[in-house]
């Protein structure tokens, strides 16, 4: 039977957990309709399921309007639907499951009532403490509806919310328990608050829009509703935006800032290149990318090209670098949904054909360079290579843009068990040898900084070596290697 499939030629790729958009606008009653463009801008970051909650300030606390499914943007949202959410401050979430199971419950945002009225809430991040707080919160009488990491910090937040004067204090409160990834929105009744966890793994940023406020994952999601760009939440800030006070930051969590760890996987593949965070550009982050790998592994050929679209911005640094000419080797089809039927494993068309073709007039006779941002288990990048092969392709030299992935990731990354990833316990001329390419080369770790200009950055799922303790508790669904947890924390008593 055919199978109901997401992503096809990228199910070897990796998937970001989730985007958030939230937005007060101090004079119009219409934000879903803002929210449905910003989650449309953020739809990379997670293509399982979307929602969006809005509610009047003017109106009854605990009035909270709120729809969510399963699909895309487009799939999930009417026009119909979105004229009837008025609202002027509101949430939106995008997501991809990587802890709690992928149905409609587990969608965001999670709207809680509760004394002191509604809190509407979207998360991007994993936690590695939320089993032992959902635990504490069981034990005294809560009852989880879904199975997310998202209600764990809603809960906290309203219990924090009955000890605390303010809802953002609250927020305050409640992140201090929180150990983990976390980039917060949350829409209570009269404001708009965003917080970013200390450690500042995942993005945050704040925009502005005539007299409506902005906080949301990427800047690209501001440019698509029109907004500018004001900062970036700083790792470990809680912003509150209300008419009377603007903006108002508390720094009460911040770290040392050598203690900050962003997921240097944002600059290498996640976030759109027409991103900034943290005043990085994304895009010239893969320039840097590609001009390291023509510096550190440089090899004769007649064209450099990128595997769609990550790999684009990294092959065009390479080439810029090393002079080789780039150019446009594969034509993508980008109208492959959600629900696309995979083929069956006997059909004649290839999963990764039915999404990416090779231009043979591009590569015919030519050596080629094939820039692509990781390897995960490698079951793409064979066929690949094979299809540039096919298409006449003399050579094939395959760069990656960023260092072989060794190890899990707990915070918001699904990067599959260590024995399902291609590099673990082989050398880089056993992948070259079952990738099929003529040479092979993957960007230094001691790169990785240069990227972003020396912010201090996470490379965990490279090194082993991650900024805090990784969990005791499963919290990567499916992803979860207890062996090689357990094995890693063996070897790393003292
Ligand atoms: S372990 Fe890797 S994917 Fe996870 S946050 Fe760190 S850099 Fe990002």
């Amino acid at each position: 039977m055919n199978e109901l499939y997401n992503n096809l030629y990228d199910e070897d790729a990796l998937h970001e957990e989730c985007g958030v958009f939230g937005i007060y606008d101090f004079d119009a009653n219409d934000v879903a309709s803002s929210i449905y463009y910003g989650l449309f801008a953020l739809q990379h970051r997670g293509q399982e399921s979307c929602g969006i909650a809005v509610s009047d300030t003017q109106g009854p606390k605990g009035n909270m309007l709120s729809y969510k499914g399963m699909g895309l943007v487009n799939e999930v949202f009417t026009t119909e639907q979105l004229e009837k959410m008025h609202g002027d401050i509101g949430v939106g979430h995008v997501r991809y499951s990587t802890a709690g199971s992928s149905t409609r419950e587990n969608a965001q945002p999670l709207v809680l009532n509760y004394v002191k009225g509604t809190l509407a809430l979207a998360h991007n991040g994993n936690l590695i403490n939320a089993a032992e707080l959902r635990h504490d919160l069981e034990y005294t009488g809560a009852i989880f509806q879904t199975t997310i990491d998202s209600e764990v910090i809603a809960y906290h937040i309203a219990r924090e919310r009955l000890n605390s004067k303010t809802v953002e204090e609250a927020v305050g409160r409640a992140c201090r328990k929180l150990k983990g990834a976390y980039s917060l929105v949350v829409a209570s009744p009269r404001k708009l608050i965003g917080a970013r966890d200390p450690q500042g793994f995942k993005p945050l940023c704040i925009g502005k829009r005539d007299n409506a406020y902005i906080i949301t994952s990427e800047t690209c999601a501001l440019d698509t509703i029109g907004a500018t760009f004001v900062r970036d939440i700083k790792p470990g800030e809680v912003v509150t935006i209300t008419p009377e006070n603007g903006i108002v930051s508390n720094l009460d969590m911040t770290v040392p800032k050598e203690q900050e760890a962003r997921c240097i996987f944002e600059y290498i593949y996640f976030a759109r290149p027409d991103s900034h965070i943290d005043g990085e550009s994304v895009y010239a982050s893969r320039i840097k990318a590609g001009r390291f790998l023509a510096q550190d592994s440089p090899v004769e050929a007649d064209l450099v090209t990128g595997v769609p679209e990550s790999g684009n911005a990294a092959a065009l640094g390479y080439s810029l670098e090393s002079g080789i000419p780039y150019g446009t080797a594969f034509v993508k089809n980008a109208y492959v949904g959600r629900t696309f039927i995979k083929p069956k494993q006997s059909a004649r068309e290839s999963s990764v054909q039915v999404k990416l073709n090779v231009l043979k007039e591009a590569v015919q006779g030519k050596r080629v360079i094939m820039i692509d941002d990781s390897i995960v288990r490698g079951t793409t990048s064979d066929r690949i290579v094979k299809m540039l092969r096919d298409a006449g392709a003399t050579e094939v030299h395959v760069r990656i843009s960023s260092p072989p992935f060794l190890w899990p990731c707990y915070f918001g990354t699904d990067i599959p068990a260590r024995e399902q990833l291609i590099a673990y316990n082989r050398s880089i001329e056993d992948i070259r040898q079952i990738i099929g390419a003529d040479s092979l080369g993957y960007l230094e770790l001691e790169r990785l900084p240069q990227l972003v200009n020396g912010l201090p950055i996470c490379n965990g799922c490279f090194t082993g070596n991650y900024p805090m303790d990784p969990p005791t508790e499963d919290i990567r669904g499916d992803y979860y290697d207890k062996e090689a947890d357990l094995e890693k924390r063996i070897l790393s008593r003292p």
